[in-house]
């Protein structure tokens, strides 16, 4: 198709650490996920958005969306258990933090067995 690769939908996913979450979450990180539509890789419009807590060795828990915004705009505001929607089934390596999917049996990163 001639347009190929001048415009098209992604996905994009950006994290930032958080200072104050409940308990059992060391290293805290909010992931926010969103597609968007961009023309010579600029992105033009964004929807979709997708909160996400990142504890490192734990589950990956997705946030209701209110609270996912409120915190990705003041990430000093603590993430109550009851902001979290559900667990997902991807958990982060916990030697290197990397994220893994739920059918991994070694981290890609660092090579250690899950
Ligand atoms: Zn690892």
């Amino acid at each position: 198709m001639f347009f190929m690769g001048v415009f098209g939908i992604a996905v994009k996913e950006e994290a930032r650490p958080l200072v104050t979450v409940f308990e059992a979450c060391p290293e805290p990180r909010l992931v926010r996920r969103c597609k968007f539509f961009h023309f010579f890789f600029v992105p033009l419009y964004r929807w979709d958005f997708e909160y996400f807590l990142q504890c490192r060795g734990a589950a990956l828990l997705k946030l209701k969306k209110a609270a996912g915004e409120r915190v990705w705009k003041s990430p000093r505001e603590g993430i109550a258990t009851r902001d979290v929607e559900e667990e997902q089934g991807m958990t982060t390596c916990p030697v290197c933090g990397r994220g893994l999917e739920a059918d991994y049996s070694y981290c890609p990163g660092c090579g250690k067995k899950i």
